[in-house]
């Protein structure tokens, strides 16, 4: 069992925002930002492509009211929405995860967006073919 299932079955404490039948919201241990919110479901899924979509809508629609929050009583300036999947992407929870992360104007954090080029726009085009063909099956 992993950490976050030992949170839904209240078997380790965690401070919690929000709760209904299928979703969790509670406080990232780690905030990357303090209000750093971490949103899951009930069900046990690792990554965003496990569960039915309806889950997935669910989780957002969750997402985004935590999102509120952090803006209207947080006063949060803005709000990054991040989803870690595999750990090559670096997930460390096996159990599907929405980070909410208030940010503020001068709050000091920056990601390491490092922007790449493709090597020319037929590179581009190759890469947008393999995603629609998996798109179609
Ligand atoms: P990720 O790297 O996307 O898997 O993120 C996992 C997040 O879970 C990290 O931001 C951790 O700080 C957070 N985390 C791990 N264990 C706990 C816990 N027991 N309570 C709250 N947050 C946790």
């Amino acid at each position: 069992m992993n950490i976050f299932e030992k949170i839904i079955n209240r078997e380790i404490p965690a401070t919690i925002v929000y709760e209904d039948e299928d979703t969790i919201a509670f406080m990232d241990m780690g905030p990357i930002i303090k209000g750093h919110t971490l949103v899951i479901p009930k069900t046990c899924c690792n990554l965003i492509t496990d569960p039915p979509d309806d889950v997935v809508c669910k989780l957002m629609i969750v997402a985004k009211r935590i999102a509120a929050a952090q803006m209207k009583t947080l006063e949060a300036d803005g709000v990054n929405i991040m989803q870690n999947n595999g750990k090559a992407a670096g997930q460390e929870v096996p159990h599907l995860h929405i980070h909410v992360i208030p940010r503020f104007k001068n709050d000091g954090h920056q990601w390491n967006w490092a922007a790449k080029s493709y090597d020319s726009s037929t590179e581009m085009e190759a890469f947008a073919e393999k995603i629609r063909e998996g798109l179609i099956t």
